[in-house]
């Protein structure tokens, strides 16, 4: 079947968590983290092409779609609400595990009587680990965590800094408290054992900015070998600061092949990537 599943994305900027807004499901080019931009040309293709149109709009008419919706922080003052929005969501889809996106690309259909729902949390925020992991847990559903690897390692005293210097949005009452504001490795097993937790680049990097050796060695390469030590799993799953699609630059598109990532996830799509060595889907 097709690499491609369309989703419903939610553009939501990074330092509100609630009542998501579900935008239209064909959609790129969404600046992930607008008004801080360090370095030009960091974003995702500003235009869809009439390819990238025809293919997300064969996928819906074959079915081949997922619900998901993204947050970022999830703050403890938010709880309540997105408690609220993700028992809606439970009570109406399935939840999805990498077993089940799996067999959905292998079979080409859904196998559960309730369409799937994927909840997404970005950056790697100690709140999506204290505030949504635990709802999650709560209500049955399988959270999808993307962290950045470079932010976890970073000394809770310079974590604000570097948030500051990639694109990484805050929330105020986090920083009021003396606490780290990224998640733990700890929390990073613990969250692995029920969800999924994949990298999302080590430093928040645009593909646009990936140009050495060295940075693939550092952005896509080890934040994959950081995060299976730790969970003892194959980090199945990549995506880039401003959800570039794969296929937007070969030589980093291989690089997350070689890595051994299996999925691509971007604004529109979840792509699942050949294999390596030939081209076969995996
Ligand atoms: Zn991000």
């Amino acid at each position: 079947m097709s690499a491609r599943t369309a989703l419903h994305h939610v553009p939501r900027g990074h330092l509100t968590a609630d009542v998501p807004t579900v935008a239209p499901a064909v959609r790129s080019g969404v600046q992930h983290q607008p008004g801080l931009e360090p370095r030009p040309g960091p974003l995702a293709p500003s235009a869809e092409s009439a390819q990238s149109l025809r293919a997300h709009r064969d996928a819906f008419r074959r079915g081949h779609f997922l619900r998901v919706v993204n947050w970022h922080n999830t703050p403890a003052s938010g709880a309540d609400s997105l408690r609220r929005q993700l028992a809606h969501y439970a009570r109406v889809f399935a939840p999805v595990g990498l077993a089940d996106l799996d067999r959905f690309y292998e079979t080409g259909s859904w196998h559960l009587p309730r369409p799937g729902f994927m909840p997404v949390f970005y950056e790697g925020y100690r709140n999506s680990a204290e505030v949504a992991g635990p709802i999650l847990d709560e209500l049955g559903l399988i959270g999808w965590f993307f962290v950045c690897t470079g932010f976890l390692d970073t000394p809770p005293p310079q974590q604000e800094a570097f948030a500051r210097a990639h694109y990484i949005g805050l929330v105020q009452e986090d920083l009021d408290r003396d606490r780290p504001i990224a998640m733990t490795w700890d929390q990073v097993r613990d969250l692995s054992t029920r969800h999924v937790v994949t990298p999302h680049t080590a430093s928040h990097e645009s593909v646009a900015w990936i140009r050495s050796d060295e940075d693939i060695e550092r952005e896509i390469i080890e934040p994959k070998r950081r995060m299976d030590a730790v969970t003892g799993q194959d980090s199945a799953c990549f995506a880039w600061l401003a959800g570039t699609h794969y296929g937007h630059d070969p030589v980093n598109d291989d690089a997350v092949r070689r890595a051994g990532y299996r999925y691509v996830f971007s604004n529109t799509m979840i792509q699942r990537l050949p294999r390596p060595v030939d081209g076969s889907a995996r």
